[in-house]
């Protein structure tokens, strides 16, 4: 291991001081032209950082300083780190007068700072000039440096297996946006007794580069350095890698997709988008935020078939992984996936002209802060379209007190969720129970399964085949039974 990390030292360190020598921008970019994606970019990814209005801000691989003088405009302090000397010169050339800069030559697989001392580190293009075992080193080191609460934010060019087009720069690593969700969920510190780790706030692709280089593989991440802890998420550090390693592995939602139909994981799949859509009435060029989009069929559908602008967004690894996958095979639509939690994501006042989500808030435990936000969000006269699990009147029997205890659900009864959708402020709030459409939907999916076990079988074992058809019977003895219900919310937000 450490042979490996020496040599990529070497070849990454003759790399930059090729690429050092007259510290232009198109040099340091790796591209002629640079300037024409830099002015559309550099705003992009400064509008992507939390708040850094007197904070302390540490850059790495600062370069030329495309970033550190537009941060130090706003951070209180910056120490802006790189490891060749010509663009350290350049950047203090161009910055230094700025007066809150520490200018640092240092390569940042052997940089010491301070425990807690900064609010936000940002890097744009590093860990791809470093080994794996690099990464993961200066992963935990970074969540030491930070202070609590403090944030990381990242960008990378990345690649997927599909799509490999811009490899020309050896030695540099393109890895696979899996490979950053994987190695930062397992990264962290220990401070007194404490144990912190980095909560991921989003993870989304860098537009400018899908609109001026149809390229989907530039990512950025943005991660909160959080104290673990295990009792707040079932038993994991996160409330993602619940999801991602219970109700969500990769293989359940290819499975589940199977049942409900191709880029479906809720009930009825196409069909009850196509019908619920409809309700919408959108037009092109609308903007529409999908709350919990999983793999992101009803994204593809709403780009495609009302030239809808889409932004998917899904707290699961998994799911947000497969969705990206498949931006490739739709080029052309207007549809961007994120990977994020509704809960801590704010997104600015009047973004959206509709918001969208099916059969995700039975995750979410408190339903009317997540609905006042989606009232911000959306414009006036912007619609709000949900479907959801819901339970219906007590008492509830035991079996379905237990099943909504494993899954961590919060579940209320569909009027109880046109009243909450009501009091957030919403207008012409329309609650129905739809359980009967649900019972439909599932009777049809199971027979499918049961007619199409064979096809099935080809991608999953006989024991998901068996996982789903129980899952599939227990859920329609739950609705029948009258303790679940699934609801369908329609409302809109009061025009100005
Ligand atoms: N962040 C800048 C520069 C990106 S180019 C921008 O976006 O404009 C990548 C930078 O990382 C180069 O300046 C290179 O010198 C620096 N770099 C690469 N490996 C490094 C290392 N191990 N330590 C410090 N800097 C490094
Ligand atoms: N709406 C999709 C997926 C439904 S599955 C479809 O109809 O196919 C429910 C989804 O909610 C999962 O993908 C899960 O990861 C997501 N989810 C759960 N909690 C979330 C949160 N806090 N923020 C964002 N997404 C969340």
């Amino acid at each position: 291991m450490a042979e490996k990390s020496e040599a990529v030292r070497e070849d990454m360190t003759k790399f930059w001081k090729e690429h050092a020598k007259d510290a232009s921008l198109d040099e340091m970019m790796l591209m002629s032209g640079a300037s024409a994606i830099d002015k559309k970019e550099r705003p992009e990814v400064l509008a992507l950082l939390p708040d850094i209005g007197g904070k302390k801000v540490l850059e790495l691989g600062a370069g030329i300083g495309r970033f550190t003088g537009e941060l130090a405009q706003e951070a209180s302090h910056v120490t802006a780190v790189d490891f060749m000397e010509q663009f350290i010169s350049k950047n203090k050339e161009q910055h230094g007068h700025l007066g809150n800069i520490d200018f640092r030559q240092a390569d940042v697989t052997t940089l010491e700072l301070p425990k807690n001392s900064f609010d936000v580190i940002f890097s744009n293009w590093l860990m791809m000039y470093l080994a794996d075992e690099e990464i993961l080193k200066l992963a935990d080191k970074m969540s030491s440096w930070l202070k609590e609460d403090g944030f990381l934010f990242f960008r990378e060019s990345c690649y997927h297996q599909s799509g490999d087009k811009d490899r020309t720069f050896n030695p540099t690593k393109y890895r696979s946006p899996a490979f950053y969700n994987a190695l930062f969920q397992s990264a962290g510190s220990e401070e007194g007794g404490k144990n912190f780790g980095f909560e991921m706030i989003f993870s989304r692709s860098i537009q400018t580069y899908v609109e001026l280089k149809n390229n989907q593989n530039q990512y950025c991440w943005l991660l909160h350095k959080t104290q673990q802890d295990t009792t707040a998420n079932h038993g994991f550090e996160t409330f993602q890698k619940f999801l991602d390693s219970r109700q969500y592995t990769r293989n359940s939602i290819l499975s589940y997709e199977k049942v409900f139909g191709d880029g479906y994981v809720s009930t009825g799949g196409p069909e009850t988008t196509e019908a619920f859509v409809a309700m919408l009435n959108l037009k092109s060029g609308q903007r529409v935020l999908d709350v919990g989009c999983g793999i992101g069929g009803g994204d593809f559908y709403m780009a495609k078939q009302y030239g809808a602008d889409v932004v998917g967004m899904d707290l699961s690894t998994n799911m947000i992984e497969i969705a990206m996958e498949r931006v490739v095979h739709n080029n052309g639509l207007k549809v961007q996936f994120e990977m994020a939690d509704v809960t801590k994501r704010n997104y600015p006042p009047e973004t959206f002209d509709v918001v969208y989500s099916r059969d995700t808030i039975l995750h979410i435990k408190d339903k009317p802060v997540l609905f006042k936000k989606f009232l911000t969000w959306l414009k006036p006269g912007g619609k709000l379209l949900i479907s959801d699990y819901c339970c219906g009147e007590p008492p509830h029997s035991e079996a379905f007190d237990k099943y909504v205890a494993q899954r961590g659900y919060t579940l209320c009864t569909p009027p109880e969720y046109g009243k909450l959708i009501e009091a957030a402020g919403f207008v012409n709030v329309k609650a129905e129970d739809r359980s009967w459409q649900f019972t439909d939907m599932l009777t049809k999916e199971k027979k499918w399964l049961h007619e199409n076990k064979e096809t099935f079988l080809k991608d999953h074992s006989e024991a998901d085949y068996q996982g789903l058809m129980d899952g599939w019977t227990n859920k329609l003895v739950r609705v029948d039974s009258g303790n679940q219900k699934w609801g369908l919310i329609y409302a809109e937000k009061a025009a100005q």
